[in-house]
């Protein structure tokens, strides 16, 4: 079930401060989607590759399909193909291998790197030095492009807290656009917010929320 209302409101407040919105359709049938894309939605993020390959398969092909989700090396050649932006990358071995695979499919893939800003390290992620690695790496690799960073906050009730490691991650985006990527235009991703703190994640400068259960609502993954 598509919730129009909150997707249209969604939508317009998001637009207006120029933040992508990403519309998290993990478990959700592709009805659901279909439904969301008659509305205007282009932007569909999920988290398990073999639904993903399923749904591009059966959904229009002008769907930017963002995967969202902790992406297996040995999976990556399914969603090379096609995919517009892979956010969850947490190591330079993953990073290299998607460049082979891009460059299979003669392409260039945009990717978000993964910072842990978390508490539980249950979340993936990397700390700022792994990142200063792995984007030294990538400038070997011209078939990824690093766009920016993704993160997950800590999972609290506590609005300080979740601001806080938003904060942080919005600091090593601007160093890292600043020195590292000295201003290149296509380093411009702050991929944070989800459904429960998303209007805290746009006050800390996120320019991309990725949305499920408002949208579409709560997830069942029994069925
Ligand atoms: C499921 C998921 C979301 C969406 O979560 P909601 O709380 O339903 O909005 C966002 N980001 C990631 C990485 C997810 O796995």
């Amino acid at each position: 079930m598509v919730n129009v209302e909150v997707w249209q409101k969604l939508h317009s407040e998001l637009s207006a401060k120029k933040v992508t919105l990403v519309a998290v359709s993990k478990t959700k049938p592709a009805e659901d989607i279909q439904e969301m894309y008659a509305l205007g939605q282009r932007d569909f993020g999920e988290n398990y590759v073999q639904e993903l390959v399923d749904k591009e398969a059966a959904l229009p092909k002008d769907i930017r399909w963002h995967f969202i989700g902790h992406l297996q090396r040995n999976k990556v050649k399914f969603i090379a193909p096609f995919v517009h932006l892979i956010h969850g990358v947490d190591s330079g071995k993953l990073l290299s291998e998607i460049n082979k695979q891009a460059e299979k499919n003669a392409r260039v893939i945009d990717v978000l790197l993964q910072m842990h800003i978390a508490d539980e390290d249950t979340k993936f992620g990397m700390d700022e030095r792994e990142i200063d690695a792995a984007v030294t790496e990538a400038m070997q690799m011209p078939h990824v492009r690093i766009c920016g960073l993704m993160g997950m906050a800590t999972n609290t009730d506590d609005d300080n807290k979740i601001r806080e490691e938003y904060r942080r991650l919005k600091q090593l985006f601007d160093k890292l656009a600043q020195h590292q990527f000295n201003g290149q235009t296509h380093f411009h991703t702050c991929s944070i917010g989800m459904s429960g703190d998303y209007a805290i994640a746009v006050e800390e400068g996120s320019t991309m929320v990725r949305i499920g259960s408002l949208l579409f609502g709560e997830r069942n993954y029994t069925r």
